[in-house]
């Protein structure tokens, strides 16, 4: 999670500052010259369960170093688009592939990243070839019920997509987690 240390109007200290808001005194990180506020609001990301040709595809980003991190297709939203069509983006310019059909799955929080997840399912046109960005080093194309979900942020989402197929998740152990993040240099 950043944290701002000068004011991006002013360039003044920001200082923690306790304002009284709607639900209560709430410590704020704000500048005492003109009064700008880091809300520290969470920020919203898109995330797509893949399937292609009846398998899920999970990548491995290039920014992570263990190689038995895999992942769901995630991304940002960009300013003038809906959350369908962000996802149906990332998804072309990660892995080429184009989407056919989405479904909402649910939105969960990511507190330690400060995000709330929006997670789709996306099905995607079978003739399509897999090429990934260059932000991604590799991907796996796993059966269901092969899939182990994080017991953190876009796991919950996958679980419940698992649950709709009648599939019961998995998770994995928070000690092979932390195995895996000691060769990782972000979570
Ligand atoms: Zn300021």
């Amino acid at each position: 999670m950043s944290d701002y240390k000068y004011c991006p109007m002013c360039a003044n200290s920001l200082a923690l500052v306790i304002r009284q808001e709607d639900s209560g005194a709430t410590e704020r990180r704000a500048c005492t010259q003109c009064g700008w506020t880091h809300w520290n609001n969470p920020t919203p990301v898109l995330a797509g369960i893949v399937e292609h040709k009846g398998k899920i595809l999970l990548a491995r980003n290039a920014a992570w170093s263990s190689p038995h991190r895999f992942a769901l297709i995630t991304g940002f939203m960009e300013a003038g688009e809906s959350p369908q069509e962000g996802i149906t983006r990332e998804i072309k310019e990660e892995t080429n592939l184009e989407v056919t059909h989405l479904q909402l799955i649910g939105v969960y929080d990511f507190q330690r990243r400060n995000q709330v997840l929006i997670v789709y399912h996306a099905l995607t046109k079978d003739g399509g070839e897999i090429r990934l960005s260059p932000e991604l080093l590799g991907y796996r194309l796993f059966e269901f019920k092969d899939l182990i979900c994080w017991p953190a942020g876009t796991g919950y989402g996958l679980a419940d997509w698992l649950k709709s197929k009648s599939i019961s998740p998995q998770f994995m152990e928070w000690e092979e987690i932390e195995r895996i993040n000691a060769a990782s240099s972000t979570i």
